[in-house]
């Protein structure tokens, strides 16, 4: 099991979720941010963090599309364990269905 990061983080970096994680395991794209599902140690802590409610554990059905996308990015892009102002319209676009489609990037973050 592990925790994944869903649709709502895009275009977020609210990244209240990165302070609390005890192993560290959140990575930056450039507009979002993946967990490491062989670092993540199921402890829950991030899930109530997020103010998006982005944050999943993948034994909810339906999220093998996201434990994918995860997986994939968290092995590319950088490490980020320090908060950092969110994203240009994260508060309005907070919510809006088929963020992924419309908006994800797979070009890195900067990490920290
Ligand atoms: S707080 Fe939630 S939505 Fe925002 S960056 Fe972290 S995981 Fe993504
Ligand atoms: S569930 Fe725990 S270990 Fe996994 S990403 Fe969240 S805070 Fe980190």
């Amino acid at each position: 099991m592990t925790y994944v990061v869903t649709d709502n983080c895009v275009r977020c970096k609210y990244t209240d979720c990165v302070e609390v994680c005890p192993v560290d395991c959140f990575y930056e794209g450039e507009n979002f941010l993946v967990i490491h599902p062989d670092e993540c140690i199921d402890c829950g802590v991030c899930e109530p963090e997020c103010p998006a409610e982005a944050i999943k554990p993948d034994t909810e059905p339906g999220l093998d599309k996201w434990l994918q996308i995860n997986s994939e990015f968290a092995q590319i892009w950088p490490n980020i364990t320090i908060k950092k102002d969110p994203m240009d319209g994260a508060k309005e676009l907070d919510g809006e269905a088929g963020k992924y489609e419309k908006y994800f990037s797979p070009e890195p973050g900067k990490g920290d």
